[in-house]
C-alpha cells in the first residue's frame, strides 16, 4: 500500500519517513523560526489535528519532535522551532531549499471537538476558551487559534494570554492584528521590558488572575509552556472556578520512537508520545507534581 493511500485510510506506517523541503522561513524571535515545509506526500499536510507533532529527521544527525504550528493556504506545513541542539541547529543551517525527513503526525490533539455546540444548543450555551502560553509554547496553540478563527461561531469569548522573556521573544507578533479582527482577545506580558515596551511586566498567571471569567464552570483552558508555568496556570484557573477537568496541558519529554514503544517519554503509566502530548490535567496531575519524572 502506498503511503498516500495508507494515510487516506487512516492507517499510515509510523516508521515511514516522507521527504520534505524547506521553502520559506519566518524569523519569529532571535532563536526561533517558523519553517514552512513542502511535503512530498501532500496528504501528510492535510491530516494533522491541532496539538499533534511531527518527528523532523535530518539525515546523519537525528530526529526531533516538533509541534505542527499550522498550514499555509498553499499547503505548506509549518513548524516553529527554537534552535537548541543538533537537529534544530541543522535546520537553521540548512535554510531554504534544505531537504529533511518527516514522520507523523503523532499524538493527541487539543480538545477542539469539545467546543462544538450540540445541535440543540443556543448561542448562550457556547463556551468561553482561554489559551495560556509561555514563549514558544504558543506554537502548538497557534493551530487552535486558527481553528477557532475558522469556527468562530462555535465558541463565545476567546482569550489568549501570552508571556515571554522579553518583547523580542513574543512569537507570531505579525498575526496579532488578524487575531483581534476575529475577536480573539490577546494580552501579553514579559519578564523583562525594554525601551519599546509599555505593556505588562510579570508572570502570565497575573493576566489570568485579572481576567474577567463569566462562566468558569464551562470555560475550557488550554495551556502550553514550562511545566512550572502550566502548574501555576491550572492552580490560578482552579481558584477562579474553572474545574481541573476543563484544563488541558501539553507535555514535552525526550522522544525517540513517537509511538509508545521505546519508553523514553514515559510519565508514570502514560507515554507522552501516544497518550499525549495533550492531556486533560486531572489525568496526569499526580505525575505532573513529581520532580524528575
Ligand atoms: C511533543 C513535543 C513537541 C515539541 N514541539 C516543539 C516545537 O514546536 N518547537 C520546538 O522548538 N521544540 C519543540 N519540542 C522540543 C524539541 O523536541 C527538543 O528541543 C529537541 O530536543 C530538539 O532537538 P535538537 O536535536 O535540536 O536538540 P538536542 O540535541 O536534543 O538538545 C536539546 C536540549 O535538550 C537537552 N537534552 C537533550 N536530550 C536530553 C535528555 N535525554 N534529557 C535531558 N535533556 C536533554 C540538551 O542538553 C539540550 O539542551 C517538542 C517536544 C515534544 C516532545
Amino acid at each position: 500500500m502506498s503511503n498516500t493511500v495508507a494515510r487516506a485510510q487512516g492507517s499510515h506506517n509510523p516508521w515511514q519517513v516522507t521527504s520534505a523541503t524547506i521553502v520559506r522561513i519566518d524569523r519569529e524571535a532571535p532563536d526561533v523560526s517558523t519553517y514552512e515545509l513542502r511535503m512530498a506526500d501532500p496528504v501528510q499536510a492535510e491530516s494533522f489535528q491541532p496539538g499533534q507533532f511531527n518527528m523532523l529527521y535530518v539525515p546523519g544527525i537525528g530526529e526531533a519532535a516538533i509541534s505542527i504550528s499550522g498550514k499555509t493556504n498553499d499547503g505548506l506545513l509549518q513548524h516553529t522551532v527554537r534552535t537548541v541542539g543538533a537537529v534544530t541547529a541543522a535546520l537553521e543551517r540548512g535554510g531554504v531549499g534544505f531537504s529533511l525527513g518527516v514522520r507523523g503526525p503523532f499524538g493527541t490533539p487539543w480538545p477542539v471537538d469539545r467546543l462544538r455546540p450540540s445541535p440543540s444548543s443556543t448561542p448562550a450555551d457556547r463556551r468561553d476558551v482561554i489559551l495560556v502560553a509561555g514563549g514558544i509554547g504558543l506554537a502548538p496553540l497557534r493551530s487552535v487559534i486558527t481553528h477557532l478563527i475558522q469556527h468562530r461561531d462555535e465558541v463565545n469569548q476567546v482569550d489568549v494570554l501570552l508571556g515571554a522573556r522579553t518583547p523580542s521573544d513574543l512569537i507570531y507578533a505579525s498575526e496579532f492584528e488578524a487575531w483581534a479582527d476575529h475577536g480573539i482577545r490577546l494580552q501579553t506580558t514579559v519578564d523583562r521590558a525594554d525601551a519599546t515596551w509599555s505593556g505588562h511586566v510579570g508572570v502570565v498567571t497575573v493576566l489570568l488572575d485579572r481576567l474577567a471569567i463569566e462562566q468558569p464552570e464551562s470555560t475550557i483552558l488550554m495551556t502550553c509552556g514550562p511545566e512550572v508555568m502550566m502548574r501555576f496556570v491550572v492552580q490560578a484557573a482552579s481558584a477562579r472556578g474553572i474545574p481541573e477537568s476543563n484544563a488541558w496541558v501539553t507535555l514535552e519529554r525526550n522522544m525517540n520512537c513517537a509511538i509508545g514503544l521505546c519508553g523514553h517519554c514515559q510519565l508514570g503509566p502514560e507515554f507522552v508520545c501516544k497518550d499525549g502530548p495533550v492531556f486533560r490535567y486531572d489525568r496526569i496531575s499526580t505525575w505532573f507534581h513529581v520532580q524528575g519524572l
